[in-house]
């Protein structure tokens, strides 16, 4: 597991005199972890009471209440929890989340989080339900109690600081893929492969807990698009639409693989050298893609995937028959 690394640690670093050696070459760098080890610096003394370092534009101190009020009350957040209500009421209608299902969150600042409520249905959500969290899931504003599966947001949040935002919830057709455990075959459709990426897979982990957590958070690392065995999916990007988006991207694309895998022809494949090129897309438009990496034999193959058999007339009739 990569080691996550703040300016805070960087600041501890530099201050009990070892130096920032120790730092593991692979850990990943918060922004404003990186600026600080560009430029080393400690704060004038008499040195203050070190901050929590929230990286959030108006330099909020979540150890003073009115100053996270105000942060959590500015134009700005209002803003984003009112696009997290619009998100939410579009996943409802599209049967993406039933009863107090699914969740959203959207980082405000490198380790400051809005986030939905629990028990709540996200058809129906007003601005003042939403909820400010830390990383580490610490409610720290907003009358209603957090979502549960924040925890997992947080997890990818976590590891991967390009995910600015995280939608979770359970779609029926990529659900069905994921209470399969089968990932739906890549090389079918050209805008899943630049807009989804490599689909993962996490394991099945209790829903909040923290094992679930670090299931998903490190499959999330490398894949923007996450099956949970047995759960749902969550997606991350760059703003909460942007994370919808590929919520909507892989239940559309499961819907279609799984409707052509009943036709009887079988599925075609634009192969290998296709897809390099639609990766390529994806890497010109910001979104990192380790399948390069990958021998042209398993870039398209389907996996544990396949499409429901042809039966003869004699099979089918022997099925009406329970024989
Ligand atoms: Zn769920």
């Amino acid at each position: 597991m990569r080691q996550v690394i703040t300016a805070a640690d960087v600041e501890q670093l530099l201050r009990s005199g070892q130096g920032t050696a120790s730092i593991p070459t692979d850990a990943l760098l918060t922004p404003s972890a990186r600026d600080l080890l560009r430029n080393p610096r400690l704060p004038a003394r008499p040195a203050p009471e070190p901050k929590p370092d929230c990286g959030c534009p108006h330099g909020v101190d979540v150890t003073d209440p009115a100053s996270v009020s105000r942060f959590f009350n500015s134009p700005e957040l209002e803003t984003i929890k009112a696009q997290m209500c619009d998100i939410g009421r579009r996943m409802w209608e599209k049967d993406y989340v039933d009863g107090n299902g699914g969740n959203i969150t959207v980082r405000v600042g490198d380790e400051l989080v809005l986030c939905t409520p629990t028990l709540i249905s996200k058809g129906f959500m007003k601005p003042s339900d939403m909820c400010l969290i830390d990383l580490e899931g610490r409610q720290l504003a907003g009358t209603r109690k957090r979502t549960s599966e924040a925890l997992t947001h947080l997890g990818i949040m976590k590891r991967q600081p390009k995910a600015r935002a995280c939608v979770h919830a359970h779609p029926p057709h990529a659900t069905a893929f994921a209470v399969a455990s089968v990932l739906p075959p890549p090389c079918l459709i050209p805008e899943a492969e630049v807009f989804i990426g490599k689909i993962g897979l996490a394991e099945y982990q209790t829903p909040g807990t923290p094992e679930n957590a670090n299931a998903v958070g490190r499959v999330g690392v490398e894949h923007q698009v996450v099956l949970m065995q047995n759960h749902g999916v969550i997606a991350w990007g760059s703003d909460a639409e942007d994370a919808h988006w590929k919520m909507e991207n892989i239940d559309a694309y499961c819907k279609t693989v799984w409707i052509a895998s009943q036709l009887g022809s079988g599925l075609h494949s634009f192969g290998p050298a296709k897809l390099k090129e639609l990766i390529g897309i994806r890497q010109k438009l910001g979104m990192e893609d380790t399948r390069l990496d990958s021998k042209d034999c398993d870039l398209c193959s389907p996996g544990d995937f396949r499409a429901a058999p042809v039966k003869t007339p004699g099979e089918a009739a022997n099925v009406r028959q329970g024989t």
